[in-house]
Parts: C-alpha cells; sequence; structure tokens
C-alpha cells in the first residue's frame, strides 16, 4: 500500500518529486487543478469506478457492486486536490488520495459493499483565488449563491464565471451540482489536521467534533493625527497606540477564556492599518480586523461583546472615536455524532489511538454536513505546518488514514450487507 500512496501521491501532485522546494501551485479552476483532477480520474478507473462530473466540476468515482446499487444511496468520501499558491503536497491530496487507497484495499480484499461507496474529489476548495472557498461542495450541498458568486474576480480581473467556463462548464447550470438528501447516507472527510494537537497528544488520529467558523470584527480607531516632534506625550491621541492596547486585550481575554471553558477558544487582531502612515505623524487613524473562533458560538459571542465593552472604555478613557463593526459572523458547524462516534472508535479494530478534537479550520466536510450525516479525520502533518512548501505527512501516516477508512467502510458497508443477506433469505 506504501508504494501504490507514494505512486499516487506524487501523480496527484503532478511532480516526481516530493519535497518541493516551492511548493505546489494548483489555484480553483486552472489548468494544474484540472491536470490534478484528470489524475484522480486516472487512479478511479484503475480501481474500476464509474466516473461523473457533475455540472461544478466536481469529480464523482463510484463503487457499485450490484445492479440494484446504481440507484442507491451511497456512502461517501472525499476532499480536493486544488492548493494554495505555493502550498503544500497534502492539503485536501491526502484526503482524496487515502479514499481510494481505501477503496483499493477493500477490492483487494475481494470485499462486496452492500451500499454504493464514492470517492469525490471536490473543486476548488481553497479561497486563494477568488476569496471564496469550497464552491464545489457547496454547489453540491446545494448552498451555491450564484448571483453573490457572479461580481468576484480573481486579481487578474478573471470572472469565477471565466474560470468556470475554462473548465468547459456553464456558470448559469452550477446549481444543477446539488444532490438530494437521498442520494447519500453519510459523507467522511480525510484531512491533514494542519496543527499539532494529535501529535502532542501521542495519538495516531483525530475525531472532529465540530468546525469553529469565525467571528470577524472591524474596529476603527479615530484620534488625533499631529507632529512626532512637537506634540507633547501628554497630548496625544495616538490611535495605533489604542489599537495595540486593543490588541493585548484581546489576546489577555481569549487566554482567560481558555482557562474557563469546555471548548478552546482563539482571538486574533490580525490586520491592522494605520493613517496616514507616515514617519513624523502620529497616527489619527488605526484600523484592527479581529478574527475569533470557537465551536462555542455563544463564547464567541461574549469575547466579542467584551471586546466592544472595552472599545467603548477606551472611548471614555482616551476621548477618541471606536467604532466596531461585525464583519461576519457564522455559526460552528456541528458534525454528525454518530458518524463521529464511528470514526473515534474504528481506531481500536485497526490498532490506532484516536484524540477528540475540533476543527479551526474549514473543509468541505462542513458544507456536506448541512445535509448529510458527515465525519472528518485529521491524520497527523509535521509540526502542525500547512499552505507551505515544507508541509509533510509521512507514507506511515496515510497508510494509518487509509487503515481508518477503509474499516469505517468496511462496518457501514459491510454489517448491513450482512443483515440484507439475512433479511433477505439467501445466506
Ligand atoms: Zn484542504
Amino acid at each position: 500500500m506504501k508504494k501504490w500512496l507514494d505512486e499516487n501521491l506524487k501523480k496527484l501532485n503532478l511532480t516526481d518529486v516530493i519535497p518541493h522546494p516551492e511548493g505546489f501551485t494548483r489555484l480553483s479552476f486552472t489548468k494544474e487543478e484540472w491536470k490534478s483532477r484528470e489524475v484522480f480520474k486516472e487512479i478511479a478507473r484503475a480501481l474500476g469506478l464509474l466516473i461523473r462530473e457533475d455540472e461544478a466540476g466536481n469529480v464523482i468515482a463510484r463503487w457499485n457492486a450490484t445492479k440494484e446499487q446504481e440507484q442507491a444511496p451511497a456512502i461517501a468520501l472525499g476532499s480536493h486536490v486544488d492548493t494554495v499558491a505555493s502550498g503544500g503536497g497534502y492539503d485536501g491530496v491526502a484526503g482524496v488520495l487515502c479514499a481510494l487507497g481505501a477503496i483499493k484495499k477493500l477490492k483487494d480484499q475481494d470485499f462486496k459493499p452492500a451500499h454504493p461507496i464514492e470517492a469525490i474529489c471536490f473543486v476548488s476548495e481553497e479561497s486563494a483565488r477568488f476569496g471564496v472557498s469550497t464552491i464545489g461542495s457547496k454547489a453540491m450541498a446545494g448552498l451555491l449563491d450564484l448571483e453573490a458568486l457572479k461580481s468576484v474576480t480573481d486579481k487578474n480581473g478573471v470572472t469565477v464565471q471565466e474560470a468556470v467556463e475554462s473548465y468547459g462548464l456553464r456558470y448559469e447550470e452550477m446549481e444543477k451540482a446539488a444532490r438530494t438528501k437521498e442520494e447519500l447516507l453519510s459523507f467522511v472527510e480525510l484531512h491533514i489536521e494542519q496543527g499539532v494537537r494529535v501529535e502532542d497528544a501521542g495519538a495516531d488520529y483525530g475525531a472532529v467534533t465540530a468546525i469553529a467558523c469565525p467571528i470577524r470584527l472591524v474596529v476603527e480607531i479615530e484620534g488625533k493625527a499631529g507632529h512626532t516632534g512637537t506634540t507633547p506625550m501628554d497630548k496625544r491621541k495616538d490611535a495605533f497606540l489604542i489599537a495595540s492596547k486593543l490588541a493585548l486585550f484581546i489576546n489577555e481575554r481569549a487566554n482567560y477564556w481558555n482557562t474557563q471553558g469546555e471548548y478552546p477558544i482563539v482571538a486574533t487582531a490580525s490586520t491592522v492599518e494605520v493613517g496616514p502612515n507616515v514617519m513624523n505623524v502620529i497616527p489619527g487613524k488605526a484600523t484592527l480586523g479581529v478574527d475569533i473562533r470557537s465551536v462555542d458560538d455563544q463564547l464567541k459571542a461574549t469575547l466579542a461583546e467584551e471586546i466592544r465593552t472595552q472599545c467603548q472604555s477606551l472611548m471614555e478613557q482616551e476621548h477618541v472615536i471606536i467604532r466596531v463593526n461585525t464583519l461576519v459572523n457564522n455559526r460552528s458547524i456541528h458534525l454528525d455524532p454518530v458518524v463521529y462516534q464511528d470514526l473515534a472508535n474504528i481506531g481500536d479494530k485497526v490498532g490506532l489511538t484516536c484524540l477528540t478534537l475540533e476543527s479551526g479550520a474549514g473543509h468541505d466536510v462542513m458544507n456536506m454536513q448541512t445535509k448529510w450525516p458527515s465525519g472528518l479525520i485529521f491524520i497527523r502533518c509535521r509540526d502542525g505546518l500547512s499552505h507551505h512548501p515544507d508541509e509533510y505527512a509521512s507514507l506511515e501516516d496515510l497508510e494509518k488514514g487509509v487503515n481508518l477508512l477503509s474499516a469505517y467502510l468496511d462496518k457501514k458497508a459491510g454489517e448491513q450487507y450482512e443483515h440484507t443477506l439475512r433479511g433477505s433469505g439467501t445466506s
């Protein structure tokens, strides 16, 4: 299996060599992503799977064990092959590779699934090109807003519509990629962790309970610009200094809440714009971008409220104007508890230890969960490094992923199979 994984990992990354010092660049709806999707099809075809491409560009590779299964609801696995610019060779690819590997393993064992099994290669997961993420899985789950997407362009002014049409797809028809609830029984994504919690816990893999979606605030501070040489220290309204105090406050409160609650929270003052941004002028304006994430939506809201209150106090103390706008407030996605439990238990069957955790990053599975019972497995990646040329997951960890997914399929498509046989009196 390791040899198969190694060969196909390289093929999907369109390379002969991993590591790759410059990283991999397969942006959404580009010919590089296209080529990698073609490789996905090639590997799936070699496994005897039926290949279909939907109206949004997702590739669905399906294993029907019987004629009846052609119309039956499937157990689906999947992830993506597009990357950020100069990204790694495992984000996304690990998921589609292990999905196909799990199917290969079962086929090699002459397994006859009771339900059809699918490996899905979603198109355009990363937001690197258009600032919009998970376009393919949104389309499949019926969450695509074509009207809102219409005006979106990449940095060269190419619209999503033009990019999609370069794939030979019709923009207006992308919504037809939406599948009915009856088409899938469940969906599981395997992904590299992009963090170190599994490794730090000494576990082999992670079973994810929920995906933290952000609250994003934009804090505008209006102080007073002035000459840095002639304005005395006690006569200043330095907007950047106030923004700095706020950044420290946010960090301190996030740390505090991590000692209190059941779920972790992370908060970051991640962007700052200073005006006029001139060496000899006291900053009269500062705009701070704040990203708050936790799967505990109430905790996120509490911290956001504390930040607003702190802004109010700073306004009074410092005699400045502060405006706080909420840019994004998305509810966190809780994955299906039954699928989670299956994924957490499956380690016992294959001799692997599991850590239960949440995901701080978004994945295709969050869209799938809105329609189908879905779960997420994390395999380890070295030092938690991702979206970087040095991103790395070992072949051992990829093989663990294959073993977990095949054990999951074995359980979900195996038990039922025997049950069906007993039920129909043919065994
Ligand atoms: Zn990814």
